[in-house]
Protein backbone atom coordinates (compact mmCIF):
# COMPACT_ATOMS: atom_id res chain seq x y z
CA UNK A 1 0.00 0.00 0.00
CA UNK A 2 1.06 3.61 -0.88
CA UNK A 3 -0.92 6.54 1.05
CA UNK A 4 -2.76 8.91 -0.98
CA UNK A 5 -1.40 12.58 -0.49
CA UNK A 6 -3.36 14.49 1.98
CA UNK A 7 -2.61 17.87 -0.10
CA UNK A 8 -3.36 20.99 1.99
CA UNK A 9 -2.21 23.40 -0.23
CA UNK A 10 -4.80 22.41 -3.00
CA UNK A 11 -7.24 21.88 -0.14
CA UNK A 12 -6.50 25.70 1.37
CA UNK A 13 -6.66 26.86 -2.55
CA UNK A 14 -10.19 25.53 -2.60
CA UNK A 15 -10.98 27.23 0.68
CA UNK A 16 -9.15 30.58 -0.41
CA UNK A 17 -12.08 31.05 -3.05
CA UNK A 18 -14.54 30.06 -1.22
CA UNK A 19 -13.64 32.77 1.56
CA UNK A 20 -12.82 35.24 -1.56
CA UNK A 21 -16.21 34.83 -2.68
CA UNK A 22 -17.95 35.59 0.85
CA UNK A 23 -15.66 38.39 0.98
CA UNK A 24 -16.78 39.45 -2.35
CA UNK A 25 -20.34 39.78 -1.40
CA UNK A 26 -19.33 41.57 2.13
CA UNK A 27 -20.08 45.12 1.71
CA UNK A 28 -17.56 45.87 4.50
CA UNK A 29 -14.27 44.09 4.91
CA UNK A 30 -12.98 42.37 8.59
CA UNK A 31 -10.40 43.94 10.23
CA UNK A 32 -7.95 41.63 12.13
CA UNK A 33 -5.53 43.06 14.78
CA UNK A 34 -2.20 40.89 14.87
CA UNK A 35 -0.37 41.78 18.09
CA UNK A 36 3.55 40.60 18.44
CA UNK A 37 5.38 41.06 21.33
CA UNK A 38 9.13 41.19 20.79
CA UNK A 39 11.17 39.49 17.84
CA UNK A 40 10.89 35.85 18.64
CA UNK A 41 12.46 34.83 14.67
CA UNK A 42 9.06 32.11 14.14
CA UNK A 43 6.61 34.85 15.20
CA UNK A 44 8.49 37.13 12.58
CA UNK A 45 7.46 34.76 10.04
CA UNK A 46 4.46 33.70 10.65
CA UNK A 47 2.40 37.57 11.43
CA UNK A 48 4.17 38.29 8.46
CA UNK A 49 2.51 35.26 6.32
CA UNK A 50 -0.76 36.15 8.22
CA UNK A 51 -0.74 39.63 6.65
CA UNK A 52 0.37 38.87 3.46
CA UNK A 53 -2.85 36.19 3.21
CA UNK A 54 -4.68 38.88 4.67
CA UNK A 55 -3.80 41.21 1.60
CA UNK A 56 -4.03 38.49 -0.39
CA UNK A 57 -8.02 38.07 0.79
CA UNK A 58 -9.08 41.47 0.60
CA UNK A 59 -9.14 41.31 4.74
CA UNK A 60 -7.84 44.61 6.07
CA UNK A 61 -5.11 43.65 8.95
CA UNK A 62 -3.40 46.32 11.20
CA UNK A 63 -0.16 44.98 12.78
CA UNK A 64 0.51 45.87 16.24
CA UNK A 65 3.95 45.35 17.09
CA UNK A 66 5.26 45.85 20.60
CA UNK A 67 8.80 45.60 22.47
CA UNK A 68 10.09 42.98 24.42
CA UNK A 69 10.00 44.74 27.50
CA UNK A 70 6.57 45.17 26.99
CA UNK A 71 4.56 44.31 30.68
CA UNK A 72 1.75 42.77 31.55
CA UNK A 73 -0.37 45.78 32.22
CA UNK A 74 1.09 47.84 29.12
CA UNK A 75 -0.14 44.77 26.75
CA UNK A 76 -4.17 44.59 28.40
CA UNK A 77 -4.33 47.97 27.99
CA UNK A 78 -3.52 47.75 24.36
CA UNK A 79 -5.96 44.26 24.33
CA UNK A 80 -8.69 46.96 25.88
CA UNK A 81 -8.39 49.20 23.24
CA UNK A 82 -8.62 46.69 21.13
CA UNK A 83 -11.55 45.12 22.03
CA UNK A 84 -13.34 48.16 22.67
CA UNK A 85 -12.57 49.35 18.86
CA UNK A 86 -15.36 48.86 16.41
CA UNK A 87 -13.41 49.25 13.54
CA UNK A 88 -11.47 45.65 14.91
CA UNK A 89 -13.01 42.76 14.54
CA UNK A 90 -10.29 40.29 15.01
CA UNK A 91 -7.82 39.91 17.65
CA UNK A 92 -4.76 37.54 17.55
CA UNK A 93 -2.06 37.57 19.90
CA UNK A 94 0.89 35.62 18.42
CA UNK A 95 2.38 33.47 20.79
CA UNK A 96 4.77 32.61 22.45
CA UNK A 97 4.97 35.70 24.45
CA UNK A 98 8.08 36.97 26.80
CA UNK A 99 8.77 35.45 30.06
CA UNK A 100 7.63 38.29 31.99
CA UNK A 101 3.65 38.13 29.88
CA UNK A 102 1.15 35.61 31.25
CA UNK A 103 0.23 34.25 28.12
CA UNK A 104 -3.18 32.14 29.80
CA UNK A 105 -4.19 35.76 30.84
CA UNK A 106 -3.65 37.49 27.55
CA UNK A 107 -5.87 35.01 26.12
CA UNK A 108 -8.76 35.46 28.69
CA UNK A 109 -8.83 39.02 28.16
CA UNK A 110 -9.21 39.36 24.67
CA UNK A 111 -12.85 40.25 23.82
CA UNK A 112 -14.96 36.75 23.24
CA UNK A 113 -16.13 37.38 19.72
CA UNK A 114 -13.14 38.72 18.38
CA UNK A 115 -10.59 35.31 20.02
CA UNK A 116 -10.16 34.57 16.26
CA UNK A 117 -7.69 31.98 17.94
CA UNK A 118 -10.51 30.85 19.70
CA UNK A 119 -8.31 30.12 22.98
CA UNK A 120 -10.50 31.85 25.25
CA UNK A 121 -12.40 30.06 27.77
CA UNK A 122 -15.40 30.76 26.16
CA UNK A 123 -14.51 29.86 22.85
CA UNK A 124 -13.48 26.93 24.73
CA UNK A 125 -16.17 25.81 26.70
CA UNK A 126 -18.84 26.26 24.11
CA UNK A 127 -16.30 23.85 21.57
CA UNK A 128 -16.72 21.38 25.19
CA UNK A 129 -20.65 21.25 24.89
CA UNK A 130 -20.68 20.70 21.12
CA UNK A 131 -21.37 24.39 19.71
CA UNK A 132 -18.40 25.61 18.13
CA UNK A 133 -18.13 29.20 17.65
CA UNK A 134 -14.77 31.06 17.28
CA UNK A 135 -12.64 27.23 16.90
CA UNK A 136 -9.18 27.18 17.01
CA UNK A 137 -7.16 27.35 13.65
CA UNK A 138 -5.19 24.14 13.25
CA UNK A 139 -7.79 21.85 14.42
CA UNK A 140 -10.43 23.38 12.63
CA UNK A 141 -8.11 23.73 9.42
CA UNK A 142 -7.46 19.29 10.49
CA UNK A 143 -11.39 19.30 9.88
CA UNK A 144 -11.31 20.97 6.92
CA UNK A 145 -9.06 18.65 5.23
CA UNK A 146 -10.16 15.65 6.28
CA UNK A 147 -13.53 17.34 4.55
CA UNK A 148 -12.40 18.12 1.89
CA UNK A 149 -10.80 14.78 0.84
CA UNK A 150 -14.67 13.06 1.50
CA UNK A 151 -12.82 11.28 4.87
CA UNK A 152 -15.63 10.85 7.38
CA UNK A 153 -14.80 10.15 11.56
CA UNK A 154 -18.24 8.67 12.14
CA UNK A 155 -17.97 6.17 14.46
CA UNK A 156 -14.18 5.48 13.53
CA UNK A 157 -11.44 4.77 16.15
CA UNK A 158 -9.91 8.23 16.14
CA UNK A 159 -6.37 8.82 18.38
CA UNK A 160 -5.15 12.13 19.02
CA UNK A 161 -1.44 12.06 19.81
CA UNK A 162 -0.74 15.14 21.84
CA UNK A 163 -3.18 17.45 24.75
CA UNK A 164 -2.42 20.96 24.27
CA UNK A 165 -5.03 23.62 24.89
CA UNK A 166 -4.11 24.66 21.13
CA UNK A 167 -3.91 21.71 19.18
CA UNK A 168 -5.00 18.01 20.55
CA UNK A 169 -7.59 18.73 23.04
CA UNK A 170 -9.85 21.32 20.69
CA UNK A 171 -9.04 18.62 18.02
CA UNK A 172 -10.85 15.66 20.42
CA UNK A 173 -13.96 17.71 20.67
CA UNK A 174 -14.20 18.67 17.17
CA UNK A 175 -13.85 14.57 16.56
CA UNK A 176 -15.99 13.83 19.11
CA UNK A 177 -18.14 16.35 17.94
CA UNK A 178 -18.28 14.73 14.53
CA UNK A 179 -19.25 11.93 16.24
CA UNK A 180 -16.01 9.88 16.54
CA UNK A 181 -14.64 7.11 19.00
CA UNK A 182 -11.84 9.61 20.47
CA UNK A 183 -8.67 8.30 22.25
CA UNK A 184 -6.15 10.87 23.59
CA UNK A 185 -2.77 9.91 23.86
CA UNK A 186 0.57 12.05 25.62
CA UNK A 187 3.98 11.83 27.17
CA UNK A 188 2.61 9.53 30.10
CA UNK A 189 0.21 7.11 27.73
CA UNK A 190 1.90 3.82 28.31
CA UNK A 191 2.94 1.42 25.21
CA UNK A 192 1.79 4.62 22.67
CA UNK A 193 2.21 2.25 19.75
CA UNK A 194 -0.44 -0.33 21.19
CA UNK A 195 -2.96 2.83 21.42
CA UNK A 196 -1.93 4.41 17.89
CA UNK A 197 -2.37 1.18 16.35
CA UNK A 198 -6.10 1.19 17.15
CA UNK A 199 -6.73 4.53 15.04
CA UNK A 200 -8.45 4.18 11.87
CA UNK A 201 -7.32 8.13 11.94
CA UNK A 202 -4.33 9.15 13.58
CA UNK A 203 -3.72 12.93 14.26
CA UNK A 204 -0.13 13.37 15.56
CA UNK A 205 0.66 16.66 17.10
CA UNK A 206 3.45 16.49 19.29
CA UNK A 207 6.65 18.18 17.61
CA UNK A 208 9.09 15.10 17.23
CA UNK A 209 10.00 14.36 14.38
CA UNK A 210 10.27 10.35 13.61
CA UNK A 211 7.57 9.56 16.65
CA UNK A 212 5.19 7.62 14.51
CA UNK A 213 6.65 5.27 12.94
CA UNK A 214 5.16 2.56 10.21
CA UNK A 215 4.87 -0.22 12.75
CA UNK A 216 2.50 1.91 14.77
CA UNK A 217 -0.38 2.41 12.20
CA UNK A 218 -2.73 0.33 11.24
CA UNK A 219 -2.94 -0.89 7.79
CA UNK A 220 -4.96 1.58 5.61
CA UNK A 221 -5.55 4.27 8.74
CA UNK A 222 -5.49 7.91 8.08
CA UNK A 223 -2.63 9.72 9.37
CA UNK A 224 -2.82 13.43 10.14
CA UNK A 225 0.76 14.73 11.08
CA UNK A 226 -0.02 18.66 13.36
CA UNK A 227 3.53 18.03 14.17
CA UNK A 228 6.22 20.63 12.98
CA UNK A 229 9.78 21.11 13.94
CA UNK A 230 12.88 21.17 12.62
CA UNK A 231 14.76 17.63 12.22
CA UNK A 232 18.43 16.50 12.78
CA UNK A 233 19.40 18.01 9.69
CA UNK A 234 17.63 21.01 10.62
CA UNK A 235 14.61 20.73 7.77
CA UNK A 236 11.48 21.32 8.72
CA UNK A 237 9.75 17.70 9.68
CA UNK A 238 6.39 16.30 10.99
CA UNK A 239 5.93 13.91 13.31
CA UNK A 240 5.42 10.71 11.02
CA UNK A 241 8.19 8.94 9.58
CA UNK A 242 7.07 9.81 5.94
CA UNK A 243 8.53 7.04 4.21
CA UNK A 244 7.76 3.84 6.42
CA UNK A 245 4.11 5.68 7.57
CA UNK A 246 3.33 6.10 3.91
CA UNK A 247 3.57 2.05 3.22
CA UNK A 248 0.61 1.37 5.85
CA UNK A 249 -1.27 4.22 5.52
CA UNK A 250 -4.37 4.54 3.13
CA UNK A 251 -3.63 8.79 3.53
CA UNK A 252 -1.18 10.84 4.83
CA UNK A 253 -0.49 14.68 5.29
CA UNK A 254 2.96 15.81 4.37
CA UNK A 255 5.51 18.02 5.93
CA UNK A 256 5.59 20.70 5.37
CA UNK A 257 2.14 21.05 2.28
CA UNK A 258 -0.52 19.52 4.48
CA UNK A 259 -1.76 21.15 7.92
CA UNK A 260 0.35 24.52 8.06
CA UNK A 261 -1.58 25.78 4.78
CA UNK A 262 -4.86 25.04 6.19
CA UNK A 263 -4.54 26.77 9.39
CA UNK A 264 -3.60 29.75 8.05
CA UNK A 265 -6.98 30.00 5.98
CA UNK A 266 -8.88 28.69 8.84
CA UNK A 267 -7.39 32.00 10.81
CA UNK A 268 -9.18 33.94 7.80
CA UNK A 269 -12.28 31.61 8.22
CA UNK A 270 -12.23 32.68 11.58
CA UNK A 271 -11.68 36.27 10.71
CA UNK A 272 -14.90 36.43 8.10
CA UNK A 273 -16.59 34.20 11.18
CA UNK A 274 -15.79 37.20 13.73
CA UNK A 275 -17.03 40.00 11.42
CA UNK A 276 -20.40 38.22 10.94
CA UNK A 277 -20.47 37.55 14.80
CA UNK A 278 -20.22 41.26 15.74
CA UNK A 279 -22.49 42.17 12.98
CA UNK A 280 -25.31 40.09 13.52
CA UNK A 281 -25.36 41.28 17.30
CA UNK A 282 -25.35 45.22 16.41
P1 LIG B 1 2.86 21.29 22.94
O1 LIG B 1 2.05 22.27 23.67
O2 LIG B 1 4.33 21.19 23.20
O3 LIG B 1 2.20 19.85 23.19
C1 LIG B 1 2.84 18.69 22.78
C2 LIG B 1 2.03 17.49 23.26
O4 LIG B 1 2.74 16.32 22.87
C3 LIG B 1 1.84 17.41 24.78
O5 LIG B 1 0.50 17.10 25.07
C4 LIG B 1 2.78 16.30 25.20
O6 LIG B 1 2.30 15.55 26.29
C5 LIG B 1 2.77 15.43 23.96
N1 LIG B 1 3.98 14.61 23.90
C6 LIG B 1 5.27 14.99 24.08
N2 LIG B 1 6.10 13.94 23.92
C7 LIG B 1 5.32 12.87 23.64
C8 LIG B 1 5.58 11.51 23.39
N3 LIG B 1 6.83 11.02 23.39
N4 LIG B 1 4.54 10.69 23.14
C9 LIG B 1 3.28 11.15 23.15
N5 LIG B 1 2.96 12.45 23.37
C10 LIG B 1 3.97 13.29 23.63
O7 LIG B 1 2.75 21.48 21.38
P2 LIG B 1 1.53 22.07 20.48
O8 LIG B 1 1.54 23.52 20.57
O9 LIG B 1 0.31 21.30 20.70
O10 LIG B 1 2.09 21.69 19.03
C11 LIG B 1 2.34 20.33 18.68
C12 LIG B 1 3.06 20.28 17.35
O11 LIG B 1 2.19 20.82 16.37
C13 LIG B 1 4.32 21.14 17.30
O12 LIG B 1 5.26 20.52 16.48
C14 LIG B 1 3.85 22.42 16.67
O13 LIG B 1 4.88 23.11 15.99
C15 LIG B 1 2.84 21.88 15.69
N6 LIG B 1 1.84 22.84 15.25
C16 LIG B 1 1.64 22.93 13.94
C17 LIG B 1 0.71 23.82 13.46
C18 LIG B 1 0.47 23.89 12.00
O14 LIG B 1 -0.19 24.82 11.54
N7 LIG B 1 0.95 22.95 11.21
C19 LIG B 1 0.00 24.62 14.33
C20 LIG B 1 0.19 24.48 15.71
C21 LIG B 1 1.13 23.57 16.16
P3 LIG B 1 2.15 16.14 27.79
O15 LIG B 1 0.88 16.94 27.76
O16 LIG B 1 2.06 14.95 28.64
O17 LIG B 1 3.35 17.00 28.04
Amino acid sequence: MVAKILDGKAASVAWEAELAAKLGNMQAKPCIALVRVGEDPASVTYVKKKIEMCTRLGIVSQFVHLPQNTTQDELMARLEKLNTDPRIHAILVQVPLPDQIDAVAVQNAIAPLKDVDGFGPENMGLLLMGRPRLVAATPAGVMRLLKHYSLDVTGKNCVVVGRSNIVGKPLAQLLLNADATVTMAHSKTQNLAAVTKQADFLFSAVGKPGLITGAMVKKGAIVVDIGTSKNDEGKLAGDAQFESVKKRAAWLSPVPGGVGPMTIMSLMANTISAYELQNKRA
